[in-house]
């Protein structure tokens, strides 16, 4: 180990789309931490053919990239990440290892703590301080307390940050960054347990903040057309959320209000449905990736947010929308029967 810890990490998480929302947060954040300590924003790029990846993690600040690439971690095995991050961990020494409050973030951050005996910080909601003085907010039941805590010396400081918390920056051009690649042998006896399957969660019931798709009833959408958005929502594989409107309305549940007195959320794709757009609203989806909305007003603000907008009455317009989609799902398995391209 080197004599001070050096660098500001970060855990990249990937699906089959690229790097996901939560590695760019956290990104963002880790950006004005490194300014603010004077270290190196570094990314641990972990996995099977994920140099792709490598571009966007500099447009997003990356300053320098560990890569291992090893098949055991293409399954994400918690076990070969856990040893590989260790192994990096033991090489280099870092002064702040920052990972997603995902669900593998979650079992590994305390797995690697454990491991090096190291302070780990779950759930946090900002890292405030300079080098001496570190103090790290997180929330405790359901944000009715926020608490503040003291990492003490030791390091690397293990925290890991739940997703939402952070306004993704502006990317910029993909530069030439230095890459450190790393062959880790991995050994078969780390190997606790094989992933065997996955099975998806009912979009009905996940948390929000987990959803993918989301589609999000306003006041507009009334308690008379629930019942065709939740069709779309089937459709697509959606869960549903809304406004506080919606709430007032008895449209949907408390527990499904985003905005600033709601959930933050940043799913893929967002369908707004009926919804004014009201600050305190899009303070809470305004990272979504895709955001479509569908209004009668052509000045409602929540279009100002939207990729695609839809001026219309979303009891016409939804039905054809789940038209659409039923007639392409009914391609592309014509498509896979006769063995064609469906992707498209
Ligand atoms: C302290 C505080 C905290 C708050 N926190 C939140 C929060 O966390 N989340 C939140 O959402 N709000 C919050 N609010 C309330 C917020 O200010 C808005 O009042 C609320 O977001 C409005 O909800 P809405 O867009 O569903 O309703 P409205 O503003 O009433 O908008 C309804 C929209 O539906 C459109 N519409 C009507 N009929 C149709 C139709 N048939 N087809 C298509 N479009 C149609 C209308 O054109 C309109 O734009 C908060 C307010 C305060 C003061």
């Amino acid at each position: 180990m080197r004599l001070k810890p050096e660098g500001i990490w970060i855990l990249e998480e990937h699906d089959d789309e690229g790097t996901k929302n939560i590695t760019l947060e956290l990104l963002s954040e880790g950006q004005k931490l490194a300014r603010r300590l004077n270290e190196q924003l570094c990314v641990c790029l972990l996995g099977s053919q994920v140099g792709g990846c490598i571009p966007t993690l500099t447009q997003y600040g990356a300053e320098k990239i560990y890569l291992v690439e090893h098949e055991l971690l293409s399954e994400c095995s918690l076990d070969a990440y856990a040893f590989v991050l260790g192994e990096l961990i033991k090489e280099y020494d870092p002064y702040i290892l920052m990972m997603g409050a995902t669900p593998s973030g979650s079992e590994l951050a305390p797995r690697i703590a454990a491991r090096f005996k190291l302070p780990c910080i779950t759930e946090a909601k900002n890292i405030t301080g300079q080098e001496e003085n570190l103090q790290i907010t997180k929330s405790a039941y359901n944000d009715q307390v926020y608490i503040t805590i003291d990492p003490l010396a030791r390091r690397p400081l293990i925290v890991t940050m739940p997703p939402g918390e952070t306004d993704i920056i502006e990317p910029n051009k993909p530069r030439e960054v230095e890459v450190i690649k790393k062959n880790v042998e991995i050994p078969a006896d780390i190997m606790r347990t094989k992933r065997k399957r996955i099975i998806k969660g009912d979009p009905r019931t996940i948390r929000l903040e987990e959803a993918d798709i989301i589609v999000s009833l306003g006041r507009g959408a009334g308690n008379e057309s629930l019942p065709i958005l939740q069709e779309l929502a089937d459709a697509l594989g959606a869960s549903i959320g809304g406004s506080r409107g919606a709430v007032d309305d008895g449209i949907i549940k408390f527990e499904r209000q985003i905005g600033i007195s709601g959930k933050t959320v940043t799913p893929r794709l967002l369908i707004a449905c009926g919804i004014s757009g009201a600050r305190e609203f899009t303070a809470g989806m305004e990272n979504s990736n895709l955001v479509a909305a569908v209004n009668i007003d052509q000045k409602a603000r929540i279009f100002d947010y939207a990729n695609l907008c839809i001026k219309g009455d979303l009891r016409m317009i939804i039905p054809q929308v789940i038209d659409k989609i039923q007639i392409a799902k009914q391609k592309r398995e014509k498509g896979q029967v006769l063995g064609l391209d469906t992707k498209s």
